[in-house]
């Protein structure tokens, strides 16, 4: 596996890997890998000839007193990890490679980045959105691979290559959990026991939201308030948002007719967590995205 930190370095690699005609897949990550991410890597090592991956914790996409100082990193793992999942390039740029001056420059995507984590987190998907554009510049991929974890990130992105023409496949996997039902995320390196056992309400909450619409609730507000009151049971627990969209434009809902988001962000301790599931009158639940 080639480790490469510089811009131009991994432009002259994707362009030979290009020229031999190679279909190139790409996995961007801020790295503190868990199985979450594996998946992903694994998936785009069957869909091409060559993987890169890449880590960089992208100081843009955090607000100010948000966790990007503490954001848990561990490259010589990372690398290892990389290394045994097949990667052929991992590419780790610093932040002064990725922002040497005073960029002037940002992709904004709008109407999708302005609920949910958008709402609550100023500035975070232009940061997210700006960075993803870069690294496809600069990888030049065919097929790029986001986790339906951060399903909101993941349409973000999808409307930002279909309007900017990228010509890039972008691939929507689904979520990894833990055994018990907890969504893996590098923060949840940041919850203490007790913490992690009240996290475990995310994931419940989500089934709860499932059996009723099993049941034949169809009312956004009453599911996001027996929700609310689910997580709001637990200790440690504070909810920024429970919030139940539709599925492709995230617009608000007052009735669910066929598939709606459920999506949530819950503080647990110090951790901003996030999960979601796609509710589905008369279908399968929760397998097609987020499950
Ligand atoms: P991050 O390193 O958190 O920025 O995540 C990098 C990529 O991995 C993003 O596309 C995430 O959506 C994806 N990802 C993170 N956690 C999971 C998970 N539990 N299951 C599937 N994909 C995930």
């Amino acid at each position: 596996m080639k480790i490469i930190t510089t811009i131009s370095q991994m432009q002259d690699h994707s362009d030979r890997l290009r020229d031999q005609g190679d279909r190139i897949g790409f996995v961007p990550t801020m790295g503190y890998l868990h199985e979450g991410h594996a998946s992903l890597i694994r998936k785009a090592r069957d869909d091409n000839h060559a993987l890169v991956a890449s880590i960089f914790v992208n100081p843009t996409q955090f607000g100010p007193g948000e966790d990007y100082n503490s954001y848990p990193r561990d490259l010589e793992r990372d690398t290892s990890l990389c290394r045994e999942l097949g990667c052929d390039v991992l590419f780790t740029p610093s932040a002064e490679e990725m922002y040497p001056r005073d960029n002037v420059t940002t992709v904004s995507v709008a109407g999708l980045t302005e609920t949910l984590c958008g709402a609550s987190r100023p500035g975070h998907f232009d940061g997210v959105t700006t960075v993803v554009a870069k690294l496809f510049n600069i990888v030049r991929p065919h097929m790029a691979y986001f986790g339906l974890k951060d399903y909101q990130q993941y349409l973000v992105i999808s409307r930002m290559a279909k309007d900017l023409d990228m010509n890039i496949g972008i691939v929507g996997c689904p979520t990894v959990r833990e055994n018990d039902g907890l969504a893996m995320s590098s923060r949840n390196a940041y919850l203490y026991d007790d913490e992690r056992a009240s996290a475990l309400t995310l994931f419940r909450s989500l089934e709860a939201a499932r059996e009723m619409v099993k049941q034949g609730i169809t009312d956004p507000r009453v599911i996001e308030t027996e929700v609310s009151a689910v997580i709001g049971s637990e200790p440690a627990t504070r909810i920024d948002y429970v919030s139940i969209v539709d599925a492709q434009n995230l617009a608000s809902l007052s009735i669910i007719e066929d598939r709606a988001l459920l999506a949530l962000a819950v503080y647990v301790g110090e951790a901003r967590l996030i999960d979601n599931t796609v509710l589905e009158i008369n279908g399968k639940q929760g397998t097609r995205a987020g499950s």
